[in-house]
């Protein structure tokens, strides 16, 4: 049974707890008040918090994980539907047989297939939860790289996961959904079952025309851990940078390379220091095959000198990251996250671009990241068609280039809120002159509005959505004064209309 509470009877404290307790990022805007909150329990809870909401004229606002950094999940006068408590236990949902076979084991909360290697979790399960569950079972799915992110925004945006520039987006991997439709109806989405719907539930991002209650995921083989990192003063940015780009597009199919400048701890020094690292993490049946692939990296020529750490090849695993990853993202802090994908023809200097963004970090918690996505991103994404539509590999997700810049600025203070949120704007500023667009998930619309589809992608969008959602029952992008609605988002750069004013 859910736990429901009306903003005008509930307990002030109570609801606020409710709306907020579970939103990960500290710097909120508590002046959104939702009209009621719902815990919801099972499928039927979802049903009949979308039917309240319908009965009262109201919108729907959903919330997986609560690690949208613009707080989606809480909005003004919407029922929040809250699904960490959703427990598919007991539930069957009325589910007809597809002919894809896409479909994981029908009921539980989170069940492994072993005949067809597809878990179906609900979207509040985490990466950390849903790893150590197949772990056991010798499988793993490349969910975000922080332990707590629920699958359900991550999902729907695309989702960056481990290995992403070669074993490809996460949402790839997911084989079907069941939904909650915005007239409260539920409904299996698949390749070849309200395809529409589940084009769109693979890269609409926070402005999915329904509720998902249920995820059935491929999973993929679980696999040895082996990194080698390699720490250099940040004045060596442009070198380092330069060099993980030249390596990225031909390196081994099973390693991802991250660059990141943070503070760091370095040998000789009390202080941290403000270092790029240059991270290569690969994923091997065993240490040998493993150490093939990096020792090539550790070895190469262009490998530039005076890294003050260097560390080759250590055994890791998804525990161990998740703990460092949980470090480098810690609770009860203020954050302002900002991305852009850069333009990869060779007509930009992406080092030169990016140097200040790296090198001039606000607060010592804050990072920078350059997420390789070659060739990830070097495969054309079939746009939907005439003929054909929604078939062969198309989803809405098509915004991609072989760089993803993001920035993640972290503090604890709210005086401090001011000159972090400037900061990462004024950066922006200048690199997304640069860039061919955005990604959803480091995104805040209420800021900076730019392209996070293609073209044809997002008129495709934004027709599936005004169809399965006509009132726009279901709350959608978050912009400015949350005024978006159905149109959903204009996919245009801003800066591009400012300058042709
Ligand atoms: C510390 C941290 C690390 C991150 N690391 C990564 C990473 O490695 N890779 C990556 O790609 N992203 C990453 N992200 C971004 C993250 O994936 C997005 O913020 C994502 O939206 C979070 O999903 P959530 O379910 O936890 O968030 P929520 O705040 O619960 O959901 C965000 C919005 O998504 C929509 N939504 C969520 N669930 C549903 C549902 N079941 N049905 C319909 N709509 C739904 C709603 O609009 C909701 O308001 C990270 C974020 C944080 C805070």
């Amino acid at each position: 049974m859910a736990v429901i509470l009306l903003r005008d009877s509930a307990d002030p404290s109570t609801f606020q707890e409710a709306v907020w307790g579970r939103v990960f990022n500290h710097r909120r805007d508590v002046s959104r008040v939702p009209f009621a909150f719902c815990a919801a329990r099972s499928v039927s809870d979802v049903v009949a918090a979308v039917s309240l909401a319908k009965s009262r004229g109201c919108r729907v606002s959903v919330r997986s994980g609560g690690h949208s950094w613009a707080g989606w999940s809480v909005r003004s006068d919407a029922v929040l539907i809250d699904l960490g408590d959703l427990d598919l236990t007991s539930e069957i949902i009325p589910v007809p047989e597809t002919k894809d076979g896409g479909r994981g084991g029908g009921r539980g909360r989170t069940v492994y297939d072993e005949a067809t290697k597809i878990v179906s979790c609900p979207p509040s399960c985490t990466g950390r939860i849903l790893n150590a569950y197949l772990k056991e079972r010798g499988r793993m799915f490349a969910g975000g790289h922080c332990p707590d992110v629920g699958l359900g925004g991550f999902l729907l945006q695309g989702g960056m996961g481990w290995n992403c520039k070669n074993w490809g987006w996460a949402c790839e991997s997911v084989s079907s959904v069941d939904v909650v439709t915005a007239d409260a109806k539920v409904v299996h989405c698949s390749a070849v079952e309200n395809a529409d719907l589940f084009w769109a539930a693979r890269g609409s991002g926070p402005g999915f025309p329904g509720v998902v209650v249920r995820f059935h995921l491929m999973t993929r083989p679980l696999l040895q851990m082996y990194q080698s990192l390699y720490f250099y003063p940040i004045t060596e940015f442009k070198k380092v940078l330069a060099w993980e780009i030249s390596v990225a597009p031909t390196a081994d199919k099973d390693t991802e390379i991250v660059g990141v400048s943070a503070y760091t701890p370095v040998p000789g020094k009390d202080e941290k220091e403000l270092t790029i690292m240059a991270s290569f993490l690969t994923f091997k049946s065993t240490r040998e095959e493993a150490e093939l692939p990096l020792k090539g990296i550790h070895d190469d020529p262009q490998r530039p000198k005076g890294a003050v750490l260097e560390i080759f090849a250590q055994e890791t695993s998804l525990d161990n990251e998740y703990y460092l990853q949980a470090s480098s993202n810690p609770e009860q802090h203020r954050y302002c996250a900002e991305n852009a994908y850069i333009v990869d023809d060779g007509s930009v200097d992406v080092p030169a671009v990016l140097e200040e963004s790296f090198s001039t970090l606000p607060t010592k918690k804050s990072f920078a990241l350059w997420f390789s996505m070659s060739p990830t991103s070097k495969r054309p994404i079939p746009s939907p068609g005439p003929t054909g539509h929604y078939g062969g590999g198309s989803m809405a997700l098509s915004m991609q280039s072989d760089h993803y810049f993001a920035l993640y600025t972290v503090w604890d203070k709210p005086e401090d809120d001011k000159r972090c949120m400037s900061w990462t704007h004024e950066r922006m500023k200048t690199v997304e002159r640069h860039a061919v667009g955005s990604y959803l998930g480091d995104a805040d619309f209420q800021y900076r509005r730019t392209r996070f589809w293609s073209t044809e992608a997002g008129e495709e969008l934004m027709k599936i959505r005004r169809k399965w959602d006509p009132e726009g029952r279901i709350c959608g992008y978050l912009d400015d004064g949350d005024k978006s609605g159905v149109d959903g988002l204009a996919n245009k750069f801003e800066w591009l209309a400012l300058d042709n004013k």
